[in-house]
């Protein structure tokens, strides 16, 4: 993969369904168009995604697979969508757990993996620093041939690791409006998180849509301004691979 070309296959790991959309959805789309194969790992069910006390939770689990595999879709992904099912907020980037994340990276075996950045600081949400772990220790697990050697998958190393939402990118994937629009389009097509994470409520007459749109594209010339490009999304390259 030559800069500024797409990979031809790829694996997204996000610790919700949403964050893959959310950080890296227009860099996807990019690659989805141009043929690659973009395939999404889930950490957890989702189940605490409402801001509802008395919600039916079982009912949002499976309304939230429905809307990430719609939200694949979106992109152009062609590849699998995995959910490997750990509860929403008690994600731990135990031995267990980093090794169901290898596993998937050597069956799939990816040229590029994009996850969180674990080592962002003063974040909140412990799932986003557990998936974070989860997929920086998942790719030395997959990589190194000593690990999982009672799994009879071959060991597979990445050509590159991304990391997302990510305090200090050094890697920009530029990106064209209509991949901005198609990110906007996928986030949106996670339908119940539109209030709790995207402030858009359900008797919204438009405006609150439009504005996470131009918000979206601000978000990507914001982060392409500071590479010298139009749009642009942002991520963190772990060298030394
Ligand atoms: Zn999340």
């Amino acid at each position: 993969m030559t800069a500024g070309s797409a990979p031809s296959r790829v694996l997204a790991v996000g610790a919700h369904p949403d964050d893959i959309e959310l950080f890296a959805g227009a860099t996807l789309a990019t690659w989805a168009a141009a043929g690659c194969e973009v395939h999404h790992l889930v950490c957890t069910d989702g189940s605490k995604g409402t801001w509802d006390p008395s919600a039916d939770t079982t009912a949002l689990v499976a309304a939230r697979q429905e809307e990430q595999r719609e939200a694949a879709r979106t992109l152009g992904a062609t590849g699998q969508v995995v959910f490997l099912d750990n509860v929403d907020g008690e994600l731990v980037a135990d031995r267990e757990t980093t090794h169901a994340v290898a596993a998937w990276i050597r069956q799939i075996r990816p040229e590029v993996v994009l996850g969180h950045d674990p080592w962002r600081r003063w974040r909140l949400h412990p799932d986003h620093r557990a998936a974070g772990f989860l997929v920086t220790d998942g790719v030395v697990a997959a990589r190194d041939p000593h690990f999982l050697t009672d799994l009879d998958v071959p060991h597979h190393r990445p050509d590159l690791l991304l990391l997302f939402d990510t305090e200090e990118p050094d890697h920009p994937v530029e990106v064209d409006s209509q991949a901005a629009h198609t990110k906007a389009d996928a986030v949106l097509a996670h339908k119940s998180q539109l209030l709790s994470t995207l402030g858009i409520p359900d008797d919204d007459d438009g405006s609150a849509e439009s504005a996470f749109r131009d918000r979206t594209i601000a978000d990507l010339a914001e982060v392409g301004g500071r590479f010298g490009l139009p749009l642009a999304e942002g991520f963190r390259n772990i060298r030394g691979l």
